[in-house]
């Protein structure tokens, strides 16, 4: 069976692994490692409970560390979207769990609560950010935030993304970022608009 050390995983992160007690990856983790280190797409069928957020996190956080890069004011490498506020601070409290050994910094982004807290955290250089669509684009409005520079894009849980009304969100920031990007999309239900969507970004 695979281990995660066979996987040419950076070091900071297998010990990471090690401390969350983690040894065999999920199925999901097996598929999906090798294929986002070879810098690939990927659009995943998985539900929350499958391992899914160590699937993408692990490998994008290794190609971060493979290739240091000095960002401009206020821009990240990685944008996470996610429908909601709980998930999106799950996703971000596993990637710092993933990412404690290392010097790569996250935060999260969510509507709901006050701003001023979300937009100091955004001057603190930042690489990883999670965010929910609506907020995001509010940050990006107010320079809070620049996607201009962004290497990954994950849209996680696309279908309820969709659910939620976020389409118009999802649009407007496809414009905004890189058209050379590593885009990995996640959808527990794969109906004709999710496979459009996955078409237009992927
Ligand atoms: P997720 O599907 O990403 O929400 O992960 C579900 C839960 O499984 C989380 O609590 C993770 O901390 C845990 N987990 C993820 N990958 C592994 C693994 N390879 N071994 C043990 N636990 C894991």
């Amino acid at each position: 069976m695979t281990k995660f050390t066979d996987l040419g995983l950076a070091e900071p992160l297998l010990k990471a692994l090690a401390t969350e007690g983690y040894e065999t990856p999920t199925p999901i983790q097996a598929q999906a490692i090798p294929h986002i280190l070879q810098g690939r797409d990927l659009l995943g069928a998985a539900q929350t409970g499958t391992g899914k957020t160590a699937a993408f996190a692990l490998p994008m956080l290794h190609r971060l560390l493979a290739n240091p890069r000095r960002l401009s004011p206020r821009a990240v490498r990685v944008l996470i979207l996610s429908p909601t506020r709980e998930l999106a601070a799950q996703i971000e409290t596993s990637i710092r769990a993933y990412a404690q050994f290392t010097t790569l910094r996250s935060t999260v982004i969510f509507g709901g609560v006050p701003v001023g807290k979300q937009i100091r955290a955004l001057g603190d250089k930042i690489d990883i950010l999670v965010a929910t669509p609506g907020r995001l684009l509010d940050l990006v409005d107010q320079r809070a935030v620049s996607l201009r520079e962004i290497e990954f894009l994950v849209l996680d849980e696309a279908d309820q993304m969709l659910d939620l009304g976020f389409i118009h969100a999802l649009r407007r920031i496809a414009t905004l970022i890189p058209k050379e990007r590593q885009t990995l999309l996640f959808s527990a239900t794969m109906p004709k608009p999710i496979r459009d969507i996955a078409s237009a970004y992927l």
